[in-house]
């Protein structure tokens, strides 16, 4: 199954076509996409049986994000062996966990504002929340998730690394913008291996970043008993499950995004979004 949040109201999708889900099910699920992981059980039962006979065209620049107001949104640091790598840094024993404050999502065609000369990709898959995790093993971790959709972090080092000493990770990947998500969220029956889904990220149509989430250090189901062992996953919560290499700050030279860049986004059977920048005025002057 695959659901979207198109034009404001939350709609099953398939092959470009839509089906309004508040109007499909006479009122017993809210047009609001943001409500229906709090009844996700109930709602993929009933998704089941819809039919797409009458289904509308859908308009992918109306898109918004398919988890709108997540309660918590978990980032994962260097959680890929080639981007520890290139940061440089030993491969962690247990996740690198930070905030990505949840002001700071928005939707798959969104046009960001950059907020210094130093603003970053990192293209990554996301995990939505569907059922509350608290203790959860790895083995039963994919039944509390409701689907994957295609993440970017994006990320001011500037903010990031001040101070130096102790890292900001959570404020400079909080910017407003700097968590689209999008374009669709994806229910994980409909991949062949929901733990081996390639992504990548192109920068003015030049691929930058590529790889397959079974590169991850920790997989999701490892993160969803990790982060689940410590506190509690709510309906509609987001975990950006880290980066392959290929960022900015880590080329030689460095390349930090601008107001001329566009960033396309994609994982498969998920699909692609496309970023663009304006100038804040921080980058201003
Ligand atoms: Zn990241």
């Amino acid at each position: 199954m695959r659901i979207a949040n198109h034009d404001g109201r939350l709609v099953l999708t398939q092959e470009e076509r839509f089906i309004d889900v508040e109007k499909a099910s006479a009122g017993r699920f809210s047009s609001d996409t943001a409500a229906i992981y709090s009844t996700w059980t109930e709602f993929t039962e009933w998704a089941g049986s819809q039919s797409f006979a009458g289904a509308a065209d859908l308009d992918p620049s109306k898109l918004g994000a398919p988890s709108p107001r997540p309660v918590q949104t978990f980032g994962i640091g260097t959680n890929y062996r080639r981007h520890v790598e290139e940061v440089g840094w030993p491969v962690p024993e247990v996740p690198l966990v930070f905030t990505k404050w949840p002001s700071s999502v928005t939707g798959p065609g969104a046009v960001v504002e950059l907020s210094g000369p130093r603003v970053d990709w990192e293209v990554e898959v996301v995990v939505v929340i569907g059922r509350a995790a608290r203790r959860v093993s790895a083995a039963d971790a994919w039944s509390h998730v409701a689907g994957l959709t295609v993440g970017q972090d994006i990320s001011d080092r500037d903010t990031q690394n001040r101070p130096e000493t102790y890292p900001q990770f959570g404020l400079g990947k909080s910017h407003p913008g700097y968590s689209p998500i999008g374009p669709v969220l994806v229910t994980p029956d409909e991949f062949d291996d929901p733990d081996d889904i390639e992504l990548g990220c192109l920068l003015n149509g030049q691929k930058v970043q590529k790889s397959s989430t079974s590169d991850l250090i920790f997989s999701v189901p490892q993160l969803i008993e990790y982060l689940s062992g410590i506190l509690t996953l709510l309906p509609g919560d987001l975990i950006f499950t880290g980066t392959p290499s290929g960022v900015g700050t880590l080329m030689d030279p460095p390349r930090y995004l601008t107001s001329s860049d566009e960033i396309t986004s994609w994982a498969t059977r998920i699909g692609t979004m496309s970023h663009t920048f304006t100038a804040g005025p921080e980058v201003r002057g």
